[in-house]
């Protein structure tokens, strides 16, 4: 099958989710070519295993993300085929404009392919799982985290073309919240903390644990709202998807709108102490307790790990 990834580059380089694409790419037998705007990160994804080529598309439009003309400059060095980019903000603009110059259809947030080509997707903020068969080419976006990455021990080909286009939104200033936190949505573990934690006078026993293990901090929308907390930690319909190996939810009674963000992690843990919450429905391990009394266990557990 032919296979075309846009890979997803951040101010480090490769995001892990392009690795991850290239599995899925893998998994329906094709060795993907994959396109990296600006030319960033080339070398990184030419050592990524299964890789067939890789170009950089270099040109003036990629300095800062403007949609329409990165979709333009990318269409003009894609042969054809079905292409994959990212789930993310700029993954899932970049591959409605593709889909639309190509005239092909798009499907958004793909959590699992299978040759046919039939694809997996999460549908009304997760809860019911789709599955369709696209007949002929398509763009697709994959979830970040919904594939194991691949392997780094490859050296595909490398070569750079030059495409442009008129830019007609330039982003200005991107000030990034200071914060030595990481990103939830970039994670490997979270832990997030609701409206059971009390009052934010308890928040710092919960980024001690992530401290402990490496986790980011997540937060449900209550305490957001109610204690003043950023937006970017906020997991949910109405924050971010999180889809990290382990999520752990402290005090979390595991609401729709919760859920619809961090149900496809792949192992939950809640700590509540209704045995009736609806978090433990979704749950793979749960603790029936005050979290004052399981975190210091959990943390004097992990301590002699
Ligand atoms: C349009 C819309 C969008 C929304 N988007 C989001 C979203 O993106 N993300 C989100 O999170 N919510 C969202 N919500 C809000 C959502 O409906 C819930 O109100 C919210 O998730 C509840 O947060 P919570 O679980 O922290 O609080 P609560 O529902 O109040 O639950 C607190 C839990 O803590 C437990 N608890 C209490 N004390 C302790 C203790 N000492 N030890 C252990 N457990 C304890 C309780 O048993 C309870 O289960 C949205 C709502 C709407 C209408």
């Amino acid at each position: 099958m032919d296979i075309t990834i846009i890979a997803e580059t951040n101010d480090d380089g490769l995001h892990p989710v392009t690795s991850q694409m290239v599995a899925a790419a893998a998994a329906l037998g094709s060795s993907p070519t994959v396109l990296c705007p600006g030319g960033i990160a080339t070398d990184s994804a030419a050592s990524i295993d299964g890789v067939g080529a890789v170009i950089g598309v270099e040109g003036d439009c990629f300095s800062s993300f403007d949609g329409g003309s990165w979709s333009t400059a990318l269409n003009s060095a894609i042969s054809g085929g079905t292409v994959f980019a990212a789930a993310t903000p700029n993954g899932r603009e970049i591959a409605a404009r593709l889909a639309a110059a190509r005239d092909i259809p798009v499907i958004q947030d793909a959590t699992g392919v299978s040759s046919g080509l039939t694809i997996s997707r999460p549908i009304y903020s997760g809860k019911a799982m789709e599955k369709v068969n696209v007949s002929g080419d398509c763009i697709l976006t994959i979830r970040p985290n919904a594939f194991s990455p691949s392997g780094s021990g490859g050296s595909a080909s490398v070569s750079t073309v030059n495409h442009s286009s008129d830019v007609h939104v330039t982003v200005m200033e991107a000030i990034a919240k200071a914060s030595e936190r990481l990103d939830v949505s970039e994670a490997n573990i979270v832990i997030a903390g609701g409206r059971g934690m009390g009052n934010i006078d308890n928040w710092s026993q919960l980024e001690s644990v992530a401290d402990q293990i490496g986790a980011a901090v997540g937060a449900s929308r209550a305490v957001v709202d109610e204690w003043g907390l950023s937006h970017s930690i906020q997991v949910g319909q109405t924050g971010k998807v999180v889809t990290p190996t382990l999520y752990i939810a402290v005090g979390i009674s595991g609401a729709i709108q919760h859920l619809a963000g961090m149900r496809s992690s792949k192992y939950i843990v809640a700590i509540n102490k209704d045995a009736d919450a609806p978090i433990f429905g979704v749950a793979d391990y749960g603790v029936v307790a005050n979290w004052e009394d399981a975190l210091p266990v959990l943390k004097e557990a992990l301590s002699s790990l």
